[in-house]
Order: C-alpha cells, then structure tokens, then sequence
C-alpha cells in the first residue's frame, strides 16, 4: 500500500476542513488534511469564537448549531482548548426591540433563554448598559473559544491523539479520487471532501460557480481589558435584525426600520455588534460587513468608528483602546447558509455561505461524512 493512502482526504485545514477530519476519525477512518498555508489563516482563525446557537436561522441552523455546540463541548477539553464563555447577553434600547426578543422567547428557539431587567442585568455585567436600556436577552447555550489558539490546539489533537495526517504548505490542484494531485505530489484516498472557503477557483470552479457565490469582508478588533471579566458574550439591538433567528420574527421589521432611520451608517457598513473577551481579559469586538465578489483589503473607517459607536451605546461606556485591527473574509449565499455539493461519488464540495462555520460547522461535517461512508444511524 503506498505510504500516502487514506479512506479520506480533506482539502482545507480550516474549521470546516478539521470538522471532516473529526467526523471521520470518529468513525475510525484514516484521514489526510491538506492545507495551503503553513496553518489555517483565514476566516477561522479571525473569526470571534463565538460558537452561536441563539440567533441561528430556525430549523436546521439551528439544529445544527445546538450539535456543534455540544461537539465543542466534548472536544474542547481533550484539545487542551479553554472554553473562555459561556452564554449570551442581548441588550435591547427600544422598545421595538423588546418586542423582538419577546416574540423570539416564544419560539421553540427560546427553550431555556429569559428576559433580563435592566437591574438584573447590570447587576450581572458590571453595571454596564446605557441609560436607555430596556433590558437583555439571555441565552444560556453559548461557548465561546479564542479562535486564533483553538484552531491550532485542534488541529495538533486531531493529529498527535487521532492519528489525522497533515500536508501544510501544500497546494491541491484536482481532487479526483482516488488521486489528489498536489504541489508536492500525489496523495491517494478513497474519499475527498473539499472545504476550500472562500476560494471558489482552484477546485471545482465550475460547481461553485453555479451557487452565485460572494464574498464579505468583516472589519474585527482587540481592545485592551475594560477591567473586568464579562460573564458571557454580549451582543445589542442592530444583531436582532442581523442574526436570521430574530431577524426572520415579523417583529424585526419595526425595529429595522427605526434602526436605519437612527444609525444610517451602521446599516451602510453593516455593522452589529458582538464582544467578546479572551484569558488575556482584552476584548475582541466586532464586526462590519462588505459584500462583493473581490472585497479587497480597504477597511472604511467608518465601519470601525460605527462598532466602537455602538459599543459605547449599549454598554454604556467608552470603548477601552484599539490593540490589533484585522479583517477576515467568508463566502456567502443569497439562498442558503450552507452548501454541500458532490461533483462526484466520492467527493463532497462544503462551503458554509453564511459566516457561522464555527457555530455549525461540527455537525454539517458529522452529515457529510455519514452520508459519504453510507454511516446513517451509527454513532461515533
Ligand atoms: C471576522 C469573522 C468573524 C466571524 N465570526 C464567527 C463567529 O463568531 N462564529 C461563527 O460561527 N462563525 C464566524 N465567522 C464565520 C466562520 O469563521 C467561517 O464560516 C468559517 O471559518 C469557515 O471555515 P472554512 O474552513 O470553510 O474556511 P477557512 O477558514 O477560510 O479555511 C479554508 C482553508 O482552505 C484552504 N484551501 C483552500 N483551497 C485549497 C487548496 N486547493 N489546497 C489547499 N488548501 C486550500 C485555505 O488555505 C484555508 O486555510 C466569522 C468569520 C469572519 C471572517
């Protein structure tokens, strides 16, 4: 057998690429991940960590999300991957937006979050919220990692206690198993799932063409420690007409439109807002979005003083300073959060088009392997 023989090889050594990976050693596959760059340095490293299962697309985003979680859960500890969150905070200023998370409360997606006070959440967050604050939002079902640690601690666990093979600096140019032909040569496997991201050119160009594809480009910062520790992940009033599971509520359309009304240019770039904090206590804060097919690298400033903006509204306080500024850029659909392609028998395309890999990507992956190894009903 030649030395570089798998059951599976995985192009991609990004969430979605290690996702695969996981999936299929637990169903005892032998498996090869091969990426590019010398480790994964795109959307998942830049990424907040905020594994997200309150505010998903209802139905099967958030299915989908609720598994993910429970996968970080497990796999965390064993990765040598600290858990820095837990849980989520939604200030609302309006009451527009109370409305919204009174409508979602009565969702199914609402099992087990609750309505804050105003008093109960200062009591709880510090004593931060605007004076305008109507109350919050709490989601217990959250998990936050600090993705630019957590994607490497993954990926060196999947390879020194799973047994996953890893090419790093190597390029694949056709995947058509059982051959990959790549930039240091060929590697054989029986399977090949394809994770590439957002490039849609290398492989398959023809198949990714045909979903329409764009690309967004976020705006994301480390600000210095506010002084304290943050009991979960925050987010505000502009999320619930951003995130899918409050934005699709009929609710959202009145507090839509008298947030555009009111902050023009946060909806101009996109902007809602998301903080999080790391073991360092430094928070990473976040994000904007631009849509376009080469997003490039110009960040508007605008967008940056339209987060700190919106932090200072909701939290009630100034924004500590700016430490590090990046962007990152994720593929996105008009029509779908996900796709899942299979330009052969034995290959599968995944793309997440919806910018929540972190938060889905754990149980697309357990989908995509079940269905290519015929596994339906086993559990790993
Ligand atoms: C700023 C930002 C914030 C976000 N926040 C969150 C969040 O908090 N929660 C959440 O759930 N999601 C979040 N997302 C979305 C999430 O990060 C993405 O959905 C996810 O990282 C996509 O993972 P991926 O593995 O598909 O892509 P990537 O991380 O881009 O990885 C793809 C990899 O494939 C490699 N590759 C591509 N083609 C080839 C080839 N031919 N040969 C070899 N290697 C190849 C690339 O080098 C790359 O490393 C955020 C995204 C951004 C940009």
């Amino acid at each position: 057998m030649p030395a570089h023989t798998f059951d599976l090889a995985v192009v991609g050594g990004g969430i979605i690429g290690l996702a695969h990976a996981l999936a299929a050693v637990r169903v005892g596959k032998r498996v090869a991940v091969i990426e590019r760059d010398v480790r994964a340095n795109g959307a998942s490293i830049r990424n907040f960590g905020f594994i997200t299962v309150t505010g998903q697309e209802r139905g099967d985003s958030w299915r989908l999300a609720r598994r993910t979680r429970d996968l970080w859960a497990e796999v965390a500890p064993k990765a040598g991957i600290a858990v820095a969150h837990r849980g989520l905070m939604l200030t609302a200023r309006s009451p527009e937006a109370m409305a919204v998370i009174d409508a979602f409360l009565k969702t199914e997606m609402g099992e087990g979050c609750r309505l804050m006070t105003p008093d109960t959440f200062r009591k709880d967050a510090h004593g931060l919220g605007g004076s305008d604050l109507q109350g919050a939002l709490f989601s217990p079902h959250e998990l936050r990692v600090e993705s630019r640690d957590a994607i490497p601690a993954l990926a060196a666990w999947l390879k020194e206690a799973r047994g996953v093979t890893f090419f790093t600096e190597t390029v694949v140019f056709d995947a058509m198993p059982p051959r990959l032909h790549t930039s240091r040569g060929v590697i054989e496997a029986g399977a090949v799932v394809v994770c590439p991201g957002d490039d849609f050119v290398t492989l398959y160009p023809e198949h990714i063409a045909g979903y329409g594809l764009r690309k967004c480009r976020l705006s994301m910062l480390k600000l210095a420690s506010p002084g304290f520790r943050l009991p979960s992940a925050l987010m505000s009033d502009l999320s619930l007409t951003r995130y899918r599971g409050y934005a699709a509520l009929p609710e959202a359309r009145a507090l839509e439109a008298k947030l555009r009304a009111e902050q023009p240019a946060h909806y101009d770039n996109g902007v809602h807002l998301i903080v999080v904090q790391g073991a360092d206590d430094g928070l990473v804060v976040g994000d904007s979005h631009h849509y376009d097919h080469l997003p490039g690298p110009f960040a508007p400033a605008e967008a940056e003083h339209a987060i700190l903006d919106e932090y200072a509204r909701s939290l009630g306080r100034a924004a500590p300073p700016v430490l590090e500024r990046w962007t990152g850029i994720y593929a996105v659909a008009d029509d779908r959060t996900y796709l899942i392609d299979a330009p052969q028998e034995n290959v599968r395309l995944v793309i997440v088009t919806s910018g929540t890999g972190a938060s889905t990507g754990f149980g697309i992956a357990e989908r995509v392997i079940n269905d290519l190894f015929d596994l339906e009903g086993r559990v790993a």
